[in-house]
């Protein structure tokens, strides 16, 4: 049963420069227990998706398309409804966790607050549960106690995990939530998420840039280019025989998970991901493309077939029809 079902989803912020579309067409999918990874450089997309499922995103940007989470209708429900949903179907953990907690208040009464606002407990079972909470992230009760400057950027984050679990939400979107550690307390809190998700049979959404962390949490994984997903099958699969040139250029950048050399910029893949507000015609990567043909400047591609069980938005994919400009 799919947890999170995202069809035909369009975003577009509102600025004073005019419409930024930075979602342009996505569908997703994610099951009860499922990791699905969702992969792009800086600037494609990803976050904005993230916003969009739990509506994080400024007020008067333009929504359309459907998400469902956990059977609520989000782009439909009141704000109130709203509010209670964040935290009970879809909460969420980010790279900026080290800077969102409230510096003058204990951690137990942080992770206390959703449970006493949403799970409908009283102070002593919220304290209770609040315990329970940090044992599942590894870390011992009597840190409840504890101010955030008291702990390490990697505490922090297994703290941001334990609110993010509070009141046992279906779907943890997690929005490169190891990026800001260093590569021993990036591989533990991986596993963590892992463990925890393996465990409760979350359904994961996990994001990152980085291809190679992807692929060690990953069942499934959705690469993304220019506000659409450009290819997706199962991980280990996407990973190791990339179908879209894309995808081969970002799993070439990241060989090793968490290698500090490639924070941020993927190597071997010249230029930066289109501006939304203009983004090359035909396939928007054609620019960038090692393999790019004379038709690809002008046909816009499509999720084909590109082998069992996998899609891929490109003219080279075994199941794109016959063009012009285009020899296989
Ligand atoms: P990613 O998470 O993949 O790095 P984002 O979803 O953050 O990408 O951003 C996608 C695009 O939307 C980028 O071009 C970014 O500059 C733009 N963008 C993000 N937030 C806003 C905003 N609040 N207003 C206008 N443009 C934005
Ligand atoms: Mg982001």
């Amino acid at each position: 049963m799919s947890v999170l079902s995202v069809r035909d989803l369009v975003v577009e912020y509102q600025t004073t420069g005019g419409g930024v579309p930075a979602v342009r067409g996505v569908d997703l999918e994610v099951d009860r227990g499922e990791v699905l990874g969702l992969a792009g450089e800086s600037g494609c997309g990803k976050s904005t998706i993230a916003g969009a499922i739990l509506r994080l995103l400024p007020a008067k940007t333009k929504i359309t398309g459907r998400i469902e989470l956990d059977g609520n209708d989000i782009l439909e429900l009141t704000p109130g409804k709203l509010r209670a949903v964040r935290w009970t179907a879809g909460s969420i953990v980010f790279q900026g966790a080290m800077h969102a907690m409230n510096p003058v208040q204990r951690i137990g009464e942080q992770i206390m607050e959703p449970i006493l606002v949403h799970g409908q407990s009283g102070e002593r079972e919220a304290r209770i549960r609040a315990g329970t909470l940090l044992e599942q992230v590894g870390l011992p009760t009597r840190r409840l106690d504890d101010y955030p400057h008291e702990l390490s950027g990697g505490q922090k984050q297994r703290i941001m995990i334990a609110m993010a679990l509070a009141c046992s939400p279906s779907l943890i979107v997690a929005d490169e939530p190891t990026t800001a550690l260093d590569v021993m307390v990036q591989a533990q809190v991986l596993q963590l998420l892992r463990t925890l998700q393996h465990d409760l049979g979350l359904a994961l959404l996990f994001i990152t840039h980085d291809l190679s962390v992807l692929v060690e949490v990953a069942d499934r994984l959705a690469i993304m280019y220019a506000g659409k997903i450009v290819e997706q099958g199962g991980a280990e699969a996407v990973f190791h025989t990339p179908a879209h040139p894309y995808t081969k250029a970002l799993a070439a950048a990241f060989p090793a998970i968490g290698d500090m050399r490639f924070r941020g910029r993927p190597s071997g893949l010249g230029g930066d991901p289109p501006d939304p507000q203009q983004i090359p015609s035909g396939c928007p990567f054609h620019p960038r493309c090692a393999e790019v043909t004379p038709a690809c400047p002008s046909v816009t591609p499509e999720l084909w077939t590109a082998g069992p069980a996998r899609l891929a938005a490109c003219v080279h994919a075994s199941g794109a029809p016959a063009l012009e400009g285009v020899s296989r």
